[in-house]
């Protein structure tokens, strides 16, 4: 089974992804749910905010086999009092990360009004956003998150416009990769951090991706594949 599926991955990447999420997620039911809201790893603590995503990326962890090792499929959004009370206490951790099962930014009065909490710790807090904010919420969220937001995280996931629509299949297609390029210049005037990242996937290039974090001025990093 793992072998035909290695070959149906290299050589039809998109049957790969719909075989995955049909083992994973059954057929009829969905996904097994949980309120795992908060959950360590690594020395960070991240925030599991919402479960909605207008990506259906390739390599998305919510296709492999075990994901970080946590049931992250939400039973519902939890609200702002819920995730302070599951975050509880953060110092000792090294970074606060709103991250989830989706894209965090889908919920952004939550991200202020948790990072506004935060800010009473000394802790960095971390966002890792799709960069497509300006699509799915119509306006510029960026300012909104200055002083709150230590490092933003980007996914740019390939180094051009046709190559991203085939790894993420965003519903936005092929305006998105602009948007996340727009939204990376525009991060370094609201956040002391941008990174840039790719997943180590077949068929993506890593050095031209480097070189475009390079031309917009910000950090480069690869994030490695999870089956
Ligand atoms: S943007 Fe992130 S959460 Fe959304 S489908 Fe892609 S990898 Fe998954």
């Amino acid at each position: 089974m793992t072998n035909n599926l290695g070959y149906v991955r290299q050589c039809f990447p998109q049957i790969y992804f719909d075989i995955k999420q049909v083992i994973l997620l059954g057929d009829n039911n969905g996904p097994k749910t949980a309120m795992t809201i908060a959950y360590p790893l690594n020395g960070s603590l991240y925030l599991n905010i919402t479960n909605r995503c207008p990506n259906a990326c390739l390599f998305c962890i919510r296709s492999s086999e075990t994901g970080v090792g946590y049931n992250l499929w939400l039973e519902r959004e939890p609200s702002a009092e819920e995730v302070i009370e599951a975050i509880h206490d953060p110092s000792g951790y090294r970074e606060i990360v709103f991250c989830g099962y989706g894209e965090p930014l889908l919920r952004p009065e939550l991200v202020v009004e948790v990072s506004q909490w935060l800010k009473k710790w000394p802790v960095k807090v971390r966002l890792n956003t799709n960069g497509l904010a300006d699509l799915f919420l119509g306006y510029d969220v960026l300012p909104n998150l200055r002083g709150l937001i230590d490092v933003v995280s980007i996914s740019l996931n390939a180094d051009n416009a046709e190559s991203f629509q085939q790894l993420t299949r965003s519903s936005f297609g092929k305006t998105a990769f602009q948007a996340v390029l727009d939204f990376a210049r525009r991060s370094r005037n609201y956040i002391p951090q941008v990174l840039l990242s790719v997943v180590n996937y077949p068929g993506v290039n890593l050095e031209k991706a480097k070189a475009i974090a390079t031309e917009i001025g910000v950090e480069f990093r690869v994030r490695e594949y999870l089956e």
